[in-house]
């Protein structure tokens, strides 16, 4: 049964208000199609709020990701590490340039990219390293970026879950800023939504004008309507990432009350981890544990149970309550797909969290009454 059946559902997009006005405004002005009015607002929304160089709009995170993998020139037989338990699209974007995925684990303690794995997995054919904020925790930026710099390797953040939040490590930078790309959704589930839709982020400006083509069919129309050239014409490879107006205009009367979402969710958030409090101390379940250079952005909240059964058995237990709860990514190195290509390294970090990870409903008008439903179901079962 879909989750939307379920009393407390999984997830429930949030409308902010004026999100048909916006379309309604883009229609009017009558330009539809893409990089109008709304594209560039929601570029320079990113671009100075969070000090990222250069933002694009895209039509997904994973178009983004595939946009990555044709600006770092990724050929067959050029290695890409990134965590096993992440979602299959950073796999598939450079998967389908030819690349050889190489899954590293996760910590004991949290999903992200275990980064003291990372040094011995890299060798002279690894180009990149794409990682993932899970859960919008920051990854450990400052010892990454050590090693992108010392072996010449690119780094790209997928920051699909890390809207506003930051690494509190060097200046305090915001996730999306410190890779030399990165990647954001605005898929329904993430915190700012436009159904479907994405952002691609240039830290290294290297890679600024090139993206700017890939994006437009590997024309250079963009240069073409800024009147620095005088025809466009086909310069590169590329295909079409840009998202229309309708989109744009969606997803920037989300932006305009992105402070609103954020601090709504935040509190939807501790108040799980203070209710489950009891039941972590009791050794029942583990709650997040966050590393000491991240901070919370309220993107989703999960616990630990002690293995799969266990976990499904809950499930199960809150489906009877009308509660919605569901697991999150099936480790890559073991799916149906990827299994045969694995080099055969255990990632047991990986099939733990596959394992025993269980997301609670988190979304924008989830009380903190239904919040205390929720923690009370959670309780009742363990009792
Ligand atoms: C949602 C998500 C994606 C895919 O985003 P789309 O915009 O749906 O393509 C990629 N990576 C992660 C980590 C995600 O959570």
């Amino acid at each position: 049964m879909f989750h939307q059946n379920y009393q407390i559902p999984f997830n429930k997009p949030f409308l902010c208000g004026k999100e048909t006005d916006y379309i309604r405004d883009a229609v009017a002005s009558g330009k539809i199609s893409g990089d109008g009015l709304f594209t560039a607002r929601c570029q320079a929304f990113y671009e100075q709020r969070y000090g990222f160089h250069k933002t694009l709009l895209t039509t997904s995170c994973t178009d983004a990701l595939e946009m990555c993998a044709l600006l770092l020139n990724i050929k067959a037989g050029d290695e890409v590490i990134m965590p096993a338990y992440t979602f299959v699209s950073a796999a598939n974007a450079f998967l389908l340039r030819g690349a050889k995925l190489v899954f590293a684990d996760s910590h004991a303690q949290h999903p992200n990219i275990d980064e003291e794995l990372l040094e011995a997995l890299i060798t002279p054919r690894t180009r990149a390293i794409v990682l993932v904020h899970y859960g919008g925790m920051a990854c450990n930026m400052t010892k990454i970026m050590q090693l992108a710099q010392k072996y010449g390797i690119y780094i790209v953040e997928d920051a699909a879950h890390a809207t506003d939040a930051r690494y509190l490590g060097e200046n305090n930078a915001y996730l999306g800023g410190i890779g030399h790309l990165a990647t954001f959704s605005f898929h329904e589930t993430k915190n700012v939504m436009a159904g479907e839709g994405g952002l691609l982020v240039i830290n290294d400006p290297q890679f600024a004008q090139r993206a700017e083509i890939i994006r437009e069919k590997g024309t250079n129309r963009a240069a073409f309507f800024r009147n620095e050239v005088n025809k466009y014409e086909w310069v590169d490879i590329g295909s079409s990432f840009l998202p229309s107006e309708l989109i744009a205009a969606f997803l920037y009367a989300q932006l305009e009350c992105i402070d609103l979402i954020q601090q709504k969710r935040i509190a939807i958030w501790q108040h799980y981890a203070q209710l489950l409090q009891p039941l972590a101390q009791s050794g029942n379940i583990k709650t997040i544990q966050m590393p000491p250079y991240a901070e919370c952005n309220g993107h989703l909240f999960y616990i630990l149970c002690q293995n799969a059964d266990e976990r499904d058995q809950l499930i199960a237990h809150l489906k009877r309550h009308s509660i919605y709860a569901s697991f999150h990514y099936q480790a890559l190195h073991c799916s149906p797909f990827f299994a045969p290509f694995h080099d055969g390294r255990a990632l047991p970090n990986s099939q733990y969290f596959s394992d025993c990870l269980l997301r609670l409903p988190l979304y924008y008008e989830l009380s903190l009454a239904q919040v205390e439903t929720v923690a009370k179901a959670v309780m009742a079962w363990y009792a």
